[in-house]
């Protein structure tokens, strides 16, 4: 029960349905987790609005609400500032969990807050996070006077966002109607009836005052609020239901509905129910809260629970959340693709927007065979990749993958067959090896005729093994490219923004590609989006095209293509990311990454460790058993996801320190225990 202000009437209707409930037989009780302006008597503390719960029931006998108060204040002010008085600190959690003890034993329970839905609890909490926190469903009341349109709606507007359950509006005259307000009311009323249910919010009932509730005579008093309860019956009804829904097993569910990636669907694999998360942590649906070091597969850099991301994707649903980009234009696309030019390596000209990461790099395949066709290659139609890499799922995508520890044989008879160059033997931060190098040249020479680009992930190769390479092989990629004419794809949708210490991770060879490839933290983890960044010669090929049989246009277009929402998500999470000491933090982090993963070098089982920018990986011997381990880092109450022979972190860029050692511990247990063996 939440009010649109102070003085809404919330106690009034808490009293008047606890007795409405006490009436229907059904055990119950109010809790007041917050009351402030409490005064004290001969030592003992006199809690108003209990008071009113208290006379609303006391003339009732066949059941006895329970009724109390959690914390209570002297100070006649908001709960914040009561609290900074008084130095007892309220936090939404714990009055939550204290909340859910009381009503363990199964009674109907009427919880009311204290002011409106933003009055502060905390420096940073509001009475919203506390009822976040319980998940009830609302009940919200509003005093019917001049402005209770406008409270109400904003109060509403805010709660719908959430996933609260609406249980309805309840409107409270709180004063004698006179002259001034007798046309006003009904209206208020008329008007919220209208409007309230778009919000899920039906307006449930009206209640009048009641000048008799504030008399002194005990039998006045009560007629008073049998009355009030009696308009509050189908209220208390529809409250009854909502707060009996059927069960929902989500683990069941899961089991029984959905698959999951990478794994069969009968028997399901082994899942935990997530429910929120916040910073560099997700809660579970049991309450635990684990430290988050996958950063939701590496696209979560900003931590989570950003209210500026989501500002930015309601703001944008509220205009145009999506309509078709053939034909139209739109202001967050053309902000995000100018954007993206400016911070991207030098000499790209043209933004493509695409759905997923896989998709981009499907996308820049065409793009590559589309630009050498137009040119008048028409030959130029393979791709040559590193053994090592991982470009995406899809069949393009995985045709440029790893042949042997990607999916290739398995889908080897669909698949086009690509080249392939070993894996760079330099590592970032050693020494450049010329046999690299030569391999490289040789293989791209034989080659040239009928390649059309060569495709790699800078600097860091990701799913496909965590490997981190010198920068002088992408150094001397470049110039093989540019000199072969073979177009050089740069597939940053996992190293792009920030990962690696750079913006891009081109930027540590000082090159820039044909085409550069972006997703994953493009929306800060908001939501699946990528963009292809093509040079303005490449663009400019496939537009005007040598041989007039050849379409001079990209062929692509996706139905979402350039969805607003995402454009501006992904825009204010590039602000976000470079207005946020980016750089220093990931240094940070990898400097701690790497000291925290040494020890585990020694152990048995162990085949490297290594780090850089933000990333920290454990390599092992053998293929660990991925839900072994997960189950034991649950346990410790971290989010490690590892695969194959990688037990590896990449946190969100704003985990603290305390996170990334209390990760890094985790990771040595498990490899002291021997649970990679
Ligand atoms: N390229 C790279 C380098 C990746 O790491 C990934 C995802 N792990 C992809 C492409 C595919 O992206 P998505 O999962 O969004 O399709």
């Amino acid at each position: 029960m939440t009010g649109t202000d102070t003085d809404a009437g919330k106690t009034t209707v808490v009293a008047a349905l606890l007795r409405a409930f006490c009436l229907k037989g059904l055990p119950c009780r109010a809790i007041k987790p917050v009351q402030t302006g409490c005064t004290r008597n001969n030592g003992t503390l006199y809690v108003p609005d209990l008071f009113h719960y208290t006379d609303a029931v006391r003339y009732q006998t066949n059941i006895s609400p329970d009724i109390r108060a959690l914390a209570c204040f002297e100070p006649a002010c908001s709960p914040h500032l009561a609290s900074l008085k008084t130095g007892v600190r309220l936090e939404a959690e714990d009055l939550a969990a204290k909340a859910r003890a009381e009503m363990a034993d199964g009674r109907f329970t009427l919880i009311e807050g204290a002011g409106g839905i933003y009055a502060p609890l905390n420096e940073r909490q509001h009475i919203l996070d506390l009822m976040l926190a319980l998940g009830l469903p609302v009940l919200l009341v509003a005093p019917n006077r001049l402005g209770c349109i406008n409270q109400a709606l904003m109060a509403m507007r805010v709660l719908a966002e959430t996933p609260l359950p609406a249980a309805g509006l309840v409107l409270c005259e709180t004063s004698p109607a006179d002259d001034g307000n007798r046309d006003l009311l009904p209206e208020n009323s008329a008007y919220l009836a209208r409007h309230a249910p778009e919000f899920g919010f039906p307006l449930l009932c009206e209640l009048p005052f009641l000048p008799e509730l504030a008399s002194q005579d005990d039998r006045a008093r009560r007629r008073g609020w049998q009355k009030l309860s009696e308009f509050l019956g189908p209220a208390a009804d529809r409250l009854a239901a909502l707060c009996s829904p059927e069960p929902e097993d989500i683990a069941a569910d899961d089991a029984a509905f959905v698959w999951h990636p990478y794994a069969g669907a009968v028997p399901a694999p082994k899942t935990y129910e997530a429910v929120a998360a916040e910073g560099s942590r997700i809660r579970l649906s049991d309450g635990r809260s684990l430290i988050d070091g996958m950063s939701s597969w590496w696209c979560a850099n900003l931590g989570y629970g950003r209210a500026d991301l989501q500002l930015a994707l309601a703001r944008q649903a509220r205009m145009l959340p999506h309509v078709m980009f053939g034909g139209f234009a739109h202001a967050p696309a053309t902000r995000l693709a100018k954007k993206l030019l400016a911070i991207a390596p030098p000499g790209l000209g043209k933004v493509f927007f695409a759905d997923s990461g896989s998709v981009a790099v499907e996308v820049a395949l065409k793009m590559a065979i589309q630009y050498q066709l137009a040119a008048g290659n028409s030959r130029k139609t393979r791709f040559c990749a590193l053994l090592g890499a991982y470009h995406g799922d899809t069949l393009g995508a995985m045709s440029v993958c790893d042949p042997v520890n990607g999916m290739h044989h398995v889908f080897a008879g669909y698949l086009p067959g690509q080249i392939f160059l070993d894996r760079p033997r330099a590592r970032f931060g050693g020494e450049p090896d010329i046999e690299d190098l030569e391999n490289m040249e040789k293989r791209l020479r034989a080659h040239s005729d009928e390649l059309a680009a060569v495709i790699v992930e800078p600097i860091v190769q990701g799913a496909g093994g965590m490997w981190f390479y010198h920068p002088e092989y992408l150094k001397r990629l470049r110039e093989l490219c540019a000199e072969l004419g073979i177009l050089l794809i740069a597939d940053e949708i996992a190293t792009g923004f920030g990962r690696t210490g750079r913006l891009f991770a081109c930027e540590w060879a000082g090159i820039s590609p044909d085409i550069l490839c972006l997703g994953k933290a493009l929306t800060g983890g908001m939501m699946s989006f990528s963009a292809v960044l093509a040079s303005g010669r490449v663009a400019e090929a496939i537009s005007s095209p040598k041989d007039d049989s050849v379409p001079g246009v990209l062929l692509h277009g996706p139905t979402f293509m350039a969805n607003p929402l995402a454009c501006s998500v992904a825009l204010q999470a590039i602000e976000t990311l470079l207005a946020f000491p980016w750089q220093e933090n990931a240094a940070r982090i990898g400097q701690r990454l790497a000291e925290g993963l040494e020890p585990c070098r020694n152990l048995p089982g162990v085949e490297d460790v290594r780090a850089l920018g933000a990333i920290g990986v454990v390599e092992t011997k053998k293929p660990v058993d991925t839900e072994r381990m997960q189950a034991f880092f649950v346990e410790s109450g971290v989010w490690i996801r590892p695969f194959s022979r990688l037990v590896y972190l990449m946190p969100p860029l704003v985990a603290a320190n305390d996170e990334i050692d209390a990760l890094c511990a985790a990771i040595r247990k498990a490899c002291e225990r021997g649970l990679h063996l």
